[in-house]
């Protein structure tokens, strides 16, 4: 593996813009590395070496003309494949949708671009990011790095393993219910989930339009934060778009880096951080809390009780509302059409289309929130868990009155073997216990790395929770923990990431 391909983004960005290296050489090893072992991994669903080359030789011309775009300008970024990119397909890991290339880049990509950031493909989920674990892709299951015969994590399950690999020093993924921090966590890298709203969600793919939030992937919480702030930020073209300025990200996360957490108050969610996780899981997140006393922070236990109905009440809105958004896929305007052959009718061509275009978790989905919308169902069913949302939005309000951020683990197990929980899929949806609730009340949310479990040696995640438009506190903190972790053990976590021989599949 190229030195390159291990460095971190702010590094690479630095060598970049000193014109020691230049962004092609960078973007090539990462193109060698993916073809190195993504036959193993299958973390990219669409790569087109030529055009990432080309960009990346646009960004070498402009540094050495004198102008650098920005902080992160010639590093190589990996995209989720159900965010519109024009020069590349965008399929949501979805039959219906295979080969269709967007007319236009989303609004995430288009800052990329003007930040020199070179997108090197599109990364596998599951279809259209209804998953937890990653198999849910009409194009196979993406493997973890740390151990392949392991999940990633879902649904940005690609953009998790492309970036714990080194196929990728950075990624960008969406957060309905977990799909960033949740990979994160398996995976062993860095997570972010902004505050709903403050990223524009134009040209992303929609699923659960009041839950989806694209967020980042790093191997470092600046590398998280430094992305974070070019893709952030009002977008007038997102309804949903917050008009404020963007938290300083960056800024918390050197400050956290800098000094200790002296008066930071940080409750643990007694709800989340107990009985029902791993043992090694929750060793893992005890020390990391211990930690976080050794640097300052108050920490104390607090209740949120309503935080029990959110996997019930996230598992009815956001099917609902994907029931609805899905509807567009409709055989007329994109992608697949099944039966067109003039011997059906159009309402025929259409069912025929979903029928096979569609798996068996996205119909799965559909029923369940076309059911929940019905006449007969709505009161009972979806009112409900929307009154349950309300419960948790003052859970979070009432606990943040006392504490700057929240802690838990991020997931209550380590990444579980492939196949274990496919024909379970209430036990894949407990996968998202703890981090849903931060996604129905909208605030901000990551993951960091918080070592491994000692019952399975698999990362373990870190989930720090903070109140809207305050996701710089909880980069404080996770800089601040990040820092400790890798000065108490010598050696940065992410250095700790095994290359498995089995990923070498080829070259
Ligand atoms: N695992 C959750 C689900 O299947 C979350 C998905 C997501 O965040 N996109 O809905």
């Amino acid at each position: 593996m190229s030195e390159l391909t291990r460095l971190s983004a702010e590094e690479i960005a630095r060598r970049v813009q000193a014109r020691e290296v230049s962004s092609v050489e960078v973007t090539r090893a990462h193109l060698d590395r993916i073809e190195a072992v993504d036959g193993g991994l299958n973390a990219f669903l669409h790569v087109d070496r030529d055009t990432a080359l080309a960009a990346a030789e646009a960004v070498d011309a402009e540094i050495a003309s004198g102008t650098v775009r920005g902080p992160l300008a010639g590093v190589p970024v990996a995209v989720k494949d159900n965010i519109a990119t024009k020069d590349l397909p965008t399929s949501c890991a979805s039959r219906i949708l295979e080969g269709w290339r967007p007319p236009y880049d989303a609004t995430v990509v288009r800052r990329l671009r003007d930040g020199g950031l070179v997108p090197l493909g599109k990364t596998n989920l599951d279809e259209f990011a209804m998953g937890g674990s990653n198999e849910n892709s009409a194009f196979g299951a993406v493997r973890n790095p740390w151990d392949p015969s392991r999940v990633p994590g879902g649904s940005s399950g690609g953009s998790a393993a492309a970036t714990a690999a080194g196929e990728a020093p950075l990624a960008l993924g969406s957060d309905t219910g977990g799909s960033i921090r949740q990979p994160g966590a398996f995976t062993g890298i860095v997570g972010v989930k902004p505050t709903y709203g403050t990223v524009s969600r134009y040209g992303l793919v929609a699923f659960s339009s009041s839950l989806d939030q694209i967020g980042t992937f790093g191997r470092s919480v600046l590398d998280a934060a430094l992305l974070h702030e070019v893709i952030g930020g009002h977008d007038p073209a997102d309804q949903t778009s917050i008009d404020a300025p963007l938290p300083p990200v960056v800024e918390a996360t050197m400050a956290g880096a800098r000094g200790d957490l002296a008066g930071v108050r940080v409750g643990v969610v007694r709800e989340l951080s107990g009985e029902g996780n791993q043992p090694g899981v929750l060793t893992a997140f005890t020390d990391a809390v211990r930690v976080l006393t050794d640097l300052g922070a108050d920490v104390v236990e607090v209740d949120c009780p309503s935080f029990t109905y959110a996997v019930p009440a996230y598992y009815l809105i956001a099917p609902s509302e994907a029931s609805s958004n899905l509807a567009r896929f409709d055989a007329m305007r994109y992608g697949l059409r099944v039966g067109d052959d003039g011997s059906h009718s159009t309402d025929e061509v259409m069912s025929l289309t979903r029928e096979a275009g569609f798996g068996p978790e996205v119909k799965r989905r559909i029923m369940i929130g076309t059911h929940a919308l019905s006449a007969g169902s709505y009161d009972a069913l979806y009112g409900r868990a929307q009154k349950a949302r309300t419960l948790i939005v003052r859970d979070f309000a009432a606990a943040f009155e006392h504490c700057d951020v929240l802690v838990s683990p991020t997931v209550p197990t380590t990444a579980f073997p492939l196949g274990e929980r496919v024909d379970d899929p209430v036990a894949m949806y407990l996968a998202d216990l703890c981090t849903i609730p931060t996604n129905l009340a909208g605030n901000a949310a990551l993951s960091v790395p918080c070592g491994v479990s000692s019952d399975d040696g698999l990362p373990v995640g870190l989930q720090v929770m903070a109140p809207a438009l305050a996701d710089d506190r909880a980069y404080r903190v996770a800089a601040a923990y990040e820092l400790a972790r890798d000065t108490s053990s010598g050696t940065p976590f992410a250095a700790t990431i095994p290359e498995p021989a089995v990923l070498e599949t080829s070259s």
